[in-house]
């Protein structure tokens, strides 16, 4: 007996997908017996990446056999937080967001550092070294690179589609919903470290008089021990921030 059910894939997940079935209900005929794991497999799709399957408005495990007239819904490992809201997730994954950029994003990095996320980055890193991290870390791998993506290893992973690094970092941002969680300047562009606020007397040694005269405020970076005020090019990136966020 033929099953007949309803396959949708959510978000990133349509990219394993050829493009004619891309963001729509699929109408598909299974072996009586088959499991959705199985059927989410034979589109090409990678389990690790599929994080919530509903059928039929119910949360389920791979193994589910499928039964006639199901409506499956697949939903990727970061969904947007307006999935999350009306979905019957247990354990949501929303948390606080780190991040791994390849060795071709690190204009993006930067930015993502500059408005506070944690990213690494380094481009030394090889692929193994990038997913290795990513998994340990628990941090979203941002790459464009569709086949390093499809490594069936990473778990945690996301497809940059913009080619301009002000536009990643809006890409980014706008995917995740992370626009509210920006704290400007909280973080080192360099080595990726939390930069904090610190009293004058602990770094007037290290920076020059004329600094201190017209500077009251000081913060240090607790990576790399760098030190900054706010200066001019403070309000060059404050710019380049609000030119980002608005
Ligand atoms: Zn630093």
């Amino acid at each position: 007996m033929k099953i007949n059910t309803t396959i949708r894939f959510y978000e990133e997940l349509n990219d394993y997908l050829s493009e004619d079935i891309r963001r729509q209900d699929i109408l598909i005929d299974t072996k009586e017996g088959n499991s959705v794991g199985e059927l989410i497999y034979s589109f090409g799709v990678a389990c690790a990446a599929v994080d919530l399957i509903l059928v039929n408005g119910h949360s389920a495990n791979f193994d589910y056999i499928l039964q006639d007239n199901d409506q499956i819904s697949v939903y990727p490992v970061f969904e947007r937080f307006n999935i999350t809201s009306v979905s019957l997730i247990e354990n949501s994954p929303l948390r606080n967001l780190k991040f791994i950029c390849d060795d071709h994003l690190g204009r993006l990095a930067k930015y993502l550092r500059m408005l506070g996320f944690d990213t690494l980055y380094n481009n030394d890193y090889d692929h193994n070294i990038l997913i290795s991290l990513s998994n340990s870390h628990n941090r979203i791998l941002l790459s464009r690179d569709k086949k390093l993506l499809l490594n069936k290893k990473i778990t945690r992973r996301y497809l940059v589609k913009q080619a301009e690094p002000g536009e990643q970092v809006r890409e980014v941002l706008e995917y995740f919903d992370l626009k509210k969680n920006i704290t400007p300047m909280s973080r080192c562009l360099e080595c990726n470290g939390v930069v904090q606020q610190v009293p004058e007397e602990s770094v007037k040694h290290r920076i020059e008089k004329y600094i201190i005269e017209i500077n009251d405020e000081f913060t240090e970076c607790k990576g790399c021990g760098k030190i900054f005020w706010k200066g001019s090019h403070y309000d060059s990136m404050m710019k380049r921030i609000r030119k980002i966020v608005d």
